[in-house]
């Protein structure tokens, strides 16, 4: 199953569990040991590998890190994995001088390495040197290959970095209130970097004691120093309408339940809890006072709020702290973006005096960054300016937007942690943050880029959250990060879509799926569309190739594509061009597509809420749709939970798959026996989880449950 493609850094690659993490794919430098003293870092020159599936490690950046070789000496040239046009750095050159070394402190060699590799990669594009590093158990070497030109200039801005790095490492409080760094405490001969960010930039085990009490004391003490000069802030702009303030209890709770059994609560730990503010059930209830957005609901046409939008932006326009447990589809993204407009335009700090962004919205991937965009100009606000940031994007050019001055940042973790680690982006002046769709940001391994951020955002901000479950590891980020929120959950649109499709499932053999999926095509309607889910990327591949092949008009989208192509293979779909789309779950959230009318499991999804949300692609904006899953025997585990779903859904349930199920529990029971301790309930995931983590808060009211 590792190699199911599910989770995805920003680069579109997979990211591999713990257990099959493996060197090369940590940007950490892999040095630590005392074996394997050499880091070489090499570009691969454009070198291009093919499309999926191919050299993972290669793909997560312009890098490629090898160990081994004697030491000090650089690595043969003939190591092979750069691929054609790969060029061995300080080999067959004529102009190429002996190479330059210089050392630097062992904590120091994170700054020239950077994040991800980043800074290494800019000095040698600046440059055109290329640069090796080589670390010793205190001192590491960075040795300079090329022309002298090359050098010199290579080693000057190393010197100056490494000085800079220095002045930060060892400049005591001052240099906090600088970078703005070093939230988390860590304070050793005044540096204000934390022993943790010191030992995961230097790469090696940090070689001081750590006195944890006193870095908790310090904290308090550092995190007032660093925020004491903050320009005031703003966050209420609601007057509750005559027709809202009106409403009863009994009238409240009735529209509640009729719009999708909403629920709200007020999550405030301590002292009382604070009235939840009654919904507003028409455009005009929550934005009388701001006419410009009125005009651009208008023009829009929308004929009233959805459930999560009357119910959150009076919480928000009060001010107040939100989760949002609600999928795509709810227009969860206008519920989080008018207030976030009202609030930038009301504060205090004129727009032209402020340092950088007032908003800033975290997201999973570039799909939905980008959808977010277009969200956020199609309701345009006073001119605001709005920036995608995101891995696999043009990173310079969006570092030229950032410095062109915008007013809203809408970015992928990844790409966001790494310009502001290079300092190309402020962040103290983001006033109103969202995290969208945090489940899957943490399932995909951001809650470390997450957290760097967080620690440069002022924290009296206002936070808004959304995430389509509620499990232990989104609660305990919303604890961390949010202030008294109040909490809404919806009923989600995606499975209301759910009731409106038709879902068949056909039980097969592996191997017959390829006939399924043919026979399925040649029966479609000229005017069908269909999404064929598949659960790996070279599965994506080969099943599009084979229907190209075919004379078939198909795109197909997974994290393995250039980002172009993967813009390309949806925008061909969307516009029509093309009516089958082959994508692993890459494509199952948040794709915004209304005329899909079929969706075909190729592959089983590995959770039941993945099956939801992939169904949920179709039967959109009121149409009704069909999916079709191919359920094997390897799938048994999902049967019983499929079953429900069905069942829910008033849907036909086949024998073979009640009987899959039957032989699941069975054979599940049998194992709890030999293993009373350690059996795994199939409930542990997704729907009815005993955990409480299920979609939809099934343990509404419990509070935060950690
Ligand atoms: P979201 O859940 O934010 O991904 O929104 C899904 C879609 O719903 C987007 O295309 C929005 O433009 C649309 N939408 C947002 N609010 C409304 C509304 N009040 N009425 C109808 N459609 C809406």
């Amino acid at each position: 199953m590792s190699d199911w493609e599910d989770e995805y850094d920003e680069e579109g690659t997979a990211i591999q569990k713990p257990a099959a993490k493996s060197a090369p794919t940590e940007w950490k430098l892999p040095c630590g040991d005392s074996q394997s003293k050499n880091v070489f870092f090499g570009t691969r020159n454009g070198t291009r590998f093919g499309a999926s599936g191919k050299d993972r490690a290669d793909r997560r950046g312009d890098y490629i890190c090898w160990r081994g070789g004697g030491e000090g000496r650089p690595f043969p040239p003939s190591t092979g994995r750069g691929g054609e046009g790969r060029r061995p750095f300080g080999y067959g050159k004529s102009d190429f001088s002996p190479p330059v070394t210089i050392t630097v402190e062992n904590a120091s060699v994170g700054r020239v390495i950077g994040r991800g590799g980043a800074k290494i990669r800019e000095l040698e594009e600046s440059t055109g040197a290329r640069i090796k590093i080589n670390k010793g158990e205190y001192e590491g070497e960075v040795v300079i290959f090329g022309s002298s030109a090359a050098q010199q200039k290579a080693k000057e801005m190393i010197e100056d970095l490494v000085a800079d790095g220095s002045s930060r490492f060892h400049s005591g409080p001052g240099g906090m209130a600088d970078h703005g760094r070093g939230a988390d405490g860590g304070l050793k001969n005044g540096s204000v970097w934390s022993a943790a960010e010191t030992q995961a930039a230097s790469g090696a085990p940090a070689r001081v004691s750590i006195d944890w009490n006193t870095i908790r004391e310090n904290k308090e003490k550092y995190e007032e120093l660093k925020w004491k000069d903050l320009p005031p802030m703003k966050k209420k702009f609601y007057t509750e309408a005559e027709s809202v303030s009106i409403l009863t209890a009994e009238e409240v709770s009735e529209w509640r339940k009729e719009n999708n059994n909403i629920f709200v609560d007020d999550l405030k730990e301590e002292g009382e809890k604070r009235p939840i503010p009654n919904p507003c059930r028409t455009f005009l209830e929550a934005f009388e006072l701001y006419p410009e957005i009125m005009e651009n609901i208008e023009r829009v046409g929308f004929a009233k709020p959805t459930p999560i939008q009357s119910q959150a932006w009076p919480v928000l326009l009060s001010g107040e702290d939100l989760i949002g447990i609600a999928q795509t589809g709810t227009g969860k993204t206008l519920a989080y973006l008018l207030p976030g407009f009202i609030h930038m335009d009301g504060q205090p700090v004129p727009r032209a005096e402020r340092s950088g962004p007032g908003m800033l919205v975290l997201t999973p991937t570039r799909e939905l960054a980008l959808q977010i965009e277009t969200e956020c100009n199609k309701y345009r606000y006073k001119g605001y300016k709005s920036i995608c940031i995101y891995g696999g994007g043009d990173r310079r050019g969006q570092i030229n937007l950032v410095k062109g001055g915008v007013d809203i940042v809408i970015a992928t973790p990844g790409r966001l942690n790494d310009l502001q680690m290079n300092e190309l982006i402020s962040l103290c002046s983001i006033t109103y943050l969202v995290l969208d769709e945090a489940d899957r940001m943490l399932d995909m391994g951001f809650e470390p880029q997450i957290m760097k951020i967080l620690l440069d955002i002022r924290p009296d901000r206002q936070t808004v959250m959304t995430s389509a479950t509620w499990p232990t590891g989104v609660r305990r980020l919303a604890k961390s990060y949010l202030k008294n929120p109040m909490i809404i959950y919806v009923g989600t649109l995606d499975l209301a879509a759910v009731n409106t499709v038709q879902q068949t499932v056909l039980i097969v053999h592996e191997e017959e799926k390829k006939s399924y999926v043919f026979d399925f095509i040649q029966n479609m309607l000229p005017e069908d569309k269909v999404i064929i889910f598949v659960g790996k990327k070279l599965m994506a591949d080969d099943l599009s190739s084979d229907m190209c092949l075919q004379g078939l008009a198909v795109q197909s989208l997974h994290g393995d594509r250039e980002q172009c192509d993967r813009e390309e293979a949806l925008k061909d779909f969307k516009e029509s061009r093309v009516r089958i789309l082959v994508a692993t779950d890459l494509a199952s959230r948040g794709l915004d597509v209304h005329d899909i009318t079929h969706v075909f499991n190729f592959d089983f999804p590995r959770n039941i809420e993945e099956y939801v949300h992939r169904v949920g692609r179709t039967g959109r904006a009121g149409r009704s749709g069909t999916a079709v899953s191919l359920v094997t025997r390897d799938d048994w585990r999902m049967a019983p939970e499929l079953i429900l779903i069905l069942g829910r859904t008033g849907q036909e349930v086949p024998e073979e798959l009640v009987l899959m199920a039957e032989r699941y529990e069975k054979h599940k029971r049998e194992k709890d026996m030999c293993n009373p301790r350690g059996g795994q309930g199939h409930g542990g995931r997704g729907w009815g989880r005993r955990d409480g983590g299920g979609r939809g808060g099934r343990d509404r009211g419990q509070n935060w449950g950690l």
